[in-house]
């Protein structure tokens, strides 16, 4: 193992590396191009007995790990949603893993706790949301939403179920849209409801959550004799950026009793802009909300923000008080681990100060505001193409669009072109996109959200799409 003056001088030289890599970045194919098992054959089957130097190592992580990296944060990477990463936020994290802090309690690290709690004011009123909204970190927008189910199912079973299980005869339902993203699905899962009970609704043209489908699938259960439980609405879906109506869903979870979840993943982001907060009206009617700032707000992966109107709820339905984790400070103070499901957790808060305040409230909103233009005038621009098809248009930093040759009319034909199309693209290495399918429709799918893009990135993949869609015609 190395001494502390080995880890002076690699740490240096790694934050030199770290430097290069960002400045060659676009150097390395966006996606990697490792087939199955390429790195597991070149790792040994078992860990050595007697330690190699750090030199070593690094030279296998550049050799092995590498290739068989994709490069998340190429500025050129257009695929799934981003995960953001940014310089303070990389420092930060620096930080972190050099306290290696568990963060579980108010007195295992006070200034965690506390910079926690302050970091969830600060971007709950950067957002718009309400005041009364309290705020917590989450690993994922997957634990946050598995954290509502739970605090639903335990709040209308006045906590029955925590102690005793369930009996069988609850007939819960839980309501989303079928665009909703799987996190739902496994969340319904581990919960205890039962894939049965998660009602799929309809969605309208635009994708969005059906509000009077809805109305009627509650109805049809009451008449069953079921329990309506929940409702998750979706601002920003995962396929196609859809904004379920909120405000209509609000009203229909009031009249029913029901909690009201919201999953703004992505879109949450989009908040900090004043002209976007319509997509949060009737916001005051719900019950919980998440958004990841490790998404697109320029911070590293892990940090999901999860508000919840009753703190209360939230902490009945987890905290669980064993002797050895008693302290005296129990009354005054957030012991995060009861707010959750984790106990031992990371300082994530000290990466988000860092963000913050290094970018300012003025430049995230620059940023954001400047990835949803260059998506808009993209969106114009195919869509003056005689050749190619806007497939969903979003009023945020995605467009669906696909090749669309005037002589080809067959459906299959389009997919199995685009299809060839979009796979061609991503083994360029050039950029990655991905796919969605709209009403049986194979559809490209571009977000542009990556820290550092600038309209020259997009505008170089749009030339070289239009390139490789050429040369795929030509050739058949
Ligand atoms: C990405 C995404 C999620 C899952 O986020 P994790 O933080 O990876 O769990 C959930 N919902 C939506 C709408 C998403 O886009």
């Amino acid at each position: 193992m190395i001494s502390i003056e080995e880890f002076r001088q690699y740490g240096h030289q790694f934050v030199d590396w770290m430097a290069d890599y960002y400045t060659t970045i676009d150097e390395y194919p966006v996606k990697s191009r490792s087939k199955p098992g390429d790195i597991f054959h070149q790792v040994p089957d078992t860990a050595p007995e007697v330690g190699e130097s750090i030199p070593e190592i690094f030279e296998d992580f550049k050799q092995i790990i590498m290739p068989g990296i994709t490069h998340w944060q190429n500025p050129k990477w257009f695929a799934y949603f981003q995960a953001n990463s940014s310089y303070p936020s990389v420092l930060a994290e620096m930080l972190t893993a050099t306290l290696g802090t568990q963060c579980m309690a108010w007195e295992t690290s006070p200034a965690a706790a506390e910079l926690e709690e302050k970091m969830m004011i600060w971007l709950r009123d950067m957002t718009g949301l309400p005041p009364d909204f309290t705020g917590v970190i989450q690993d994922t927008a997957s634990t946050a939403t598995l954290c509502a189910l739970l605090s639903a199912r335990e709040k209308v079973s006045t906590f029955r179920i925590n102690r005793s299980g369930f009996r069988g005869d609850e007939h819960f339902r839980i309501y989303c849209s079928t665009e909703t993203h799987s996190s739902i699905d496994k969340a319904v899962r581990i919960a205890g409801f039962g894939d049965i009970n998660l009602v799929k609704v309809e969605v309208d043209d635009a994708l969005a959550l059906n509000p009077e489908a809805l109305e009627e699938a509650i109805s049809d259960d009451l008449q069953k004799g079921k329990h309506p439980l929940c409702v998750i609405a979706t601002i920003g879906t995962t396929g196609t950026m859809a904004i379920d109506p909120l405000k209509k869903i609000a009203r229909i979870a009031q009249v029913h009793d029901l909690w009201l979840h919201v999953d703004a993943a992505y879109a949450g982001s989009a908040l900090v802009l004043p002209e976007f907060r319509w997509m949060i009206e009737g916001i005051e009617q719900a019950d919980s909300y998440v958004f990841n700032p490790h998404k697109w707000m320029f911070t590293n992966f892990d940090l999901s923000a999860y508000y919840v109107k009753d703190k209360d709820i939230l902490i009945r339905t987890f905290a669980i008080m064993p002797e050895y984790l008693k302290t005296g400070m129990d009354e005054k103070v957030n012991n995060y681990r009861n707010w959750g499901i984790q106990m031992g957790r990371r300082f994530r808060a000290l990466k988000l100060w860092f963000v913050l305040r290094n970018f300012g409230t003025n430049e995230i909103r620059r940023r954001i505001r400047n990835h949803i233009q260059m998506v808009q005038e993209l969106t114009e621009i195919i869509r003056l193409e005689p050749d190619y098809e806007i497939m969903m248009p979003s009023p945020l930093s995605m467009v669906c669009f696909r090749f669309h040759p005037q002589s080809l009319e067959d459906e299959e034909a389009l997919n199995n072109l685009n299809r060839n199309l979009l796979e061609a693209v991503n083994a360029s290495g050039n950029t990655f996109m991905t796919h969605t399918k709209i009403k049986g429709a194979f559809v490209i799918r571009l977000v542009a959200g990556q820290t550092y893009v600038e309209g020259r990135h997009l505008q170089e993949v749009w030339e070289f799409i239009k390139a490789t869609a050429e040369k795929i015609g030509r050739d058949g």
